[in-house]
């Protein structure tokens, strides 16, 4: 392909990190850190965050669930939640059953930490700009952008593949599983925002208890075709508006065109009947109305590349910590399933022991893989390993352990294969990322990142 396209710009950088999701922002932020190498980041939209700001509005993962919670992240994640904080953008919500506690963050807000965070570290960062073809070089790859300007070419030394469907591993011929092909793919979701609602009314009558009685009462007596009894409507960072994860979409593939069209339809259909279900049987929600859907609907897995190592189910509930880990993971296998009527149901399976996990390095370098890193939700795991290790505190830990392996392997001329694991777990000590069980609780019920409820 790269014979007969007429580029309109060639550039060179050391670093290049594809998807400026929660991944490829922490992978930026991490190897712009020194200031040696230029780095670039590429988003095909017009704004940062990936998931985290297109969807969602709580980080899991920063803490591990059950009645002792510890908090087993730091680092760069540490540093965007301690930028949301200071601007009032942030608050805990306590929880020690699902995937523990929350960081609920404001989603606008958070786009433009990211954006001020990237500034600052200096990283070249490029928005409308879609990654669409890779062509391995002797030193790093050639990867064919476009934009409205037309076609560009990125040379980079070193690349970082945090695009969420691994689409630079596609292109640049690295093996990968895709979701679906073994086990069945968990569901998609469209998110949805609802303003207006009165919470104290809301809690007065019960809250999520209530709420999940009313669902299944409303759906017994066939007033309203939820898709789904169950799911989280939660308070926001923004006045009398709640977020809610419910729709379910199962049996369509993330990565063609058709079937995601078919998906989107579907997702947006689900939003106003639970829209619907809200105001007529939800005491608080009388005079509530959807004001946003996703930006797209989200996708869970599609494909999940072959690294140097895979994690698996025995890895995750063996609850060990090896001398290669790169970041530490409590979070449950969280599996949001088809069933074979055509409804979709969530299988949860905690960690047992000490409840925590380490995800070794080779999980983000692809097998056979010299320059290059994968992070995020395409990193390399099995179906349910990864349906516990899919939290954006994990995937901002991966990129922040891939930015610095990046810097490292540029440093001393290392291949990404064969990168000294010892240097690069000091690099993330010395930088706060946590990789040993913390010897105390977390105390969740105050503290900075607990005081801005609105
Ligand atoms: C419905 C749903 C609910 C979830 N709920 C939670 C939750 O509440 N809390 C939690 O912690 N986790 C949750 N998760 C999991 C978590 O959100 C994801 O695993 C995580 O955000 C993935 O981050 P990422 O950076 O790997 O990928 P993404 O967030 O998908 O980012 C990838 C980025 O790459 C860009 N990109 C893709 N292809 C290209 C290309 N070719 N060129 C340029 N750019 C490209 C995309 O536009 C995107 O910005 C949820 C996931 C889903 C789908």
């Amino acid at each position: 392909m790269l014979h007969s396209i007429r580029l309109s710009v060639e550039e060179k950088v050391d670093i290049l990190v594809v998807g400026a999701g929660s991944a490829g922002c922490c992978a930026a932020l991490a190897a712009a850190q020194n200031g040696r190498y230029s780095v670039m980041l590429i988003e095909r939209y017009g704004f940062p965050g990936g998931s985290s700001t297109q969807m969602l509005d709580t980080f899991y993962g920063f803490f591990t669930p059950g009645e002792t919670p510890r908090k087993i992240v730091g680092g760069w994640p540490d540093q965007v939640v301690d930028a949301l904080d200071a601007v009032g953008a942030v608050f805990l919500r306590p929880n020690t059953y699902g995937a523990g506690t929350g960081v609920n963050y404001n989603p606008e807000r958070l786009k433009a930490i990211w954006d001020l965070l990237l500034a600052r570290q200096g990283v070249r960062y490029r928005l409308h700009t879609t990654l669409i073809d890779v062509v391995g070089e002797n030193e790093g790859y050639s990867c064919i952008v476009w934009s409205k300007a037309g076609f560009g070419k990125i040379s980079a030394r070193r690349v970082i593949d945090a695009s969420g469907d691994a689409d630079f591993s596609h292109l640049a011929g690295f093996g990968y599983e895709v979701a679906g092909e073994k086990e069945p793919a968990q569901s998609m979701t469209t998110t949805f925002r609802m303003s207006n609602v009165d919470l104290g009314v809301y809690e007065q009558a019960g809250g999520k208890k209530m709420l999940m009685q009313r669902m299944n009462e409303a759906v017994a007596a066939g007033r309203h075709a939820l898709p789904r009894k169950e799911g989280s409507a939660h308070e926001m960072n923004a006045r009398k508006c709640i977020s809610t994860v419910a729709v379910k979409v199962a049996g369509f593939s993330g990565l063609e065109a058709d079937a995601l069209t078919s998906a989107e339809i579907e997702g947006r259909r689900q939003a106003f009947v639970y829209e619907k279900f809200f105001q007529q049987e939800v005491p608080g929600y009388e005079a509530a109305d959807i004001i946003g859907l996703s930006h797209q609907i989200g996708v869970r897995e599609t494909r999940r590349v072959y690294g140097q190592s895979r994690l698996t189910k025995e890895d995750c509930m063996s609850a060990t910590i090896g001398a290669d880990s790169i970041l530490l993971c409590g979070a449950p296998i969280e599996d949001h399933r088809a069933t074979p009527g055509g409804g979709t149901e969530t299988h949860w399976e905690y960690i047992p022991g000490t409840g925590i996990y380490g995800v070794p390095y080779g999980c983000i370098v692809p097998e056979g893989s010299a320059t290059a890193w994968v992070v995020g939700r395409c990193f390399s795991a099995t179906h349910d390993a990864h349906a516990s290790c899919r939290s954006m505190a994990q995937t901002m830990s991966m990129g922040q352990a891939a930015g610095f392996a990046a810097s490292q392997s540029l440093e001393l001329d290392e291949s990404a294969a064969q990168l000294s694991v010892r240097s690069l777990r000091n690099t993330l000590y010395e930088n706060g990322a946590v990789l040993e069980i913390p010897v105390s609780v977390a105390d969740i019920s105050r503290g900075g990142w607990a005081n801005n409820k609105h």
